[in-house]
């Protein structure tokens, strides 16, 4: 390891063409002497847009530091849907695979957007370490999400230092057989279930090689610890929530050893506070009759519900006509609550996680590297 003043330098990375023009990304690279390597992506949905934001931010720090190691970062690693501004991938370019983070680590014979992600996934598994930076909207908990029982990555998301940490349904093999998207109610994180993986069967008739996963379970089979990290208001772009993804990549690369909270990052790096984790183990509370949704007053995300606790109502606007009262199935935590509005039967409103243990800090995972230059 060995901490020198980063060099910075810009590429462009073709990933396909359309019939008219070249798809690409932007890839940023930050190099220091001797050390770690650690990729950061965002913006695989198009509407995500703190991701950027706080690699602006990033990217302000770096190039005033000093670094020991590379840090790799695509700004917009889905251009075609940030174009658009729209959360997932226009059906004219893949009707199959619309959102990209179902298709990793891509297939070099498989649809549009599995050839794209194809073209990026050999820099993402190079690295010994990745961020995956995402938004959701201001009715979600700000958190990080890493797989059940990998301590690699929740040494990564424990510095990272949302308040809270949420794992999915256990290990690897049971992510894979996770449920499908259940509802795509506006577009939003909040109401995707951004860590399971898609079991479509779309594949076995396209003859496409399956790829189907989302980023993080795809870094994690490649053996690169990882994190999704969900910040908040997509669709705006808000200067407190892009701070704190900065921060939160600095005290990363703190925490690998890269960079010393010193010079410009001097008191910019508070300690992160003690992360709750969360299981998100609890099926989603959907609702079971169209109308307009009216959250229970005393209920908002972070907040802590016993079982059977009313989370809304759901009736008609036009009658008044009470439709259906929203209850948690089990206690928790609500993580992700709708603000309300209008629903259709089906669609989800709210999800509660299962509280663990106040955890204590974790930094003791001391990786081994690859010595990489520019
Ligand atoms: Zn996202």
């Amino acid at each position: 390891m060995g901490v020198e003043p980063t060099r910075h330098e810009v590429t462009t990375r073709q990933l396909g063409r359309t019939p008219a023009r070249d798809v690409s990304v932007t890839v940023h690279r930050y190099c220091g002497g001797d050390g770690p390597t650690v990729y950061v992506q965002a913006a695989q949905h198009g509407i995500e847009l703190n991701g950027p934001a706080a690699l602006r931010r990033l990217h302000n720090r770096l190039c005033d530091a000093k670094l020991a190691g590379t840090v790799i970062v695509v700004p917009v690693m889905n251009p075609l849907a940030f174009d658009t501004r729209s959360y997932a991938t226009p059906d004219e370019y893949d009707a199959q695979y619309p959102n990209v983070n179902r298709v990793w680590p891509g297939a070099d014979d498989g649809s549009f957007q599995q050839r794209i992600v194809a073209e990026l996934w050999p820099l993402a598994a190079g690295a010994d370490a990745a961020i995956d930076l995402h938004t959701g909207t201001p009715s979600m908990l700000e958190h990080v999400r890493v797989v059940e029982n990998d301590k690699k990555a929740t040494a990564l998301a424990t510095a990272f230092g949302t308040n809270y940490r949420l794992i999915g349904d256990g290990p690897i093999s049971s992510e894979s057989g996770g449920e499908a998207s259940s509802n795509v109610a506006n577009g939003d994180e909040s109401f995707t279930r951004d860590d399971t993986v898609r079991t479509t069967q779309n594949g076995e008739h396209s003859g496409h090689t399956q790829s189907t996963e989302t980023f993080r379970i795809a870094m994690t089979r490649a053996d690169v610890p990882t994190i999704t990290v969900e910040l908040g208001d997509s669709r705006t772009v808000d200067h407190s929530v892009a701070e704190r993804g900065a921060v939160g990549i600095c005290r990363v690369l703190k925490q690998r050893g890269m960079l010393t909270a010193s010079g410009v990052l001097a008191n910019q790096l508070p300690e992160p506070p003690t992360q709750h984790q969360l299981r998100d183990d609890i099926p989603v509370s959907v609702t079971p009759a169209s109308g307009l949704f009216e959250p229970a007053a005393n209920c908002t995300v972070g907040s802590e519900v016993t079982d059977g606790e009313t989370l809304g109502v759901v009736y008609d606007p036009t009658t008044f006509e009470e439709k259906a009262t929203i209850a948690t199935p089990k206690p928790g935590v609500i993580y992700s609550l709708s603000h309300g509005g209008t629903v259709f039967a089906g669609e989800r409103v709210a999800s509660v996680a299962t509280p663990i243990e106040r955890t204590a800090r974790v930094d003791t995972w001391i990786p081994s590297y690859f010595i990489t230059h520019c």
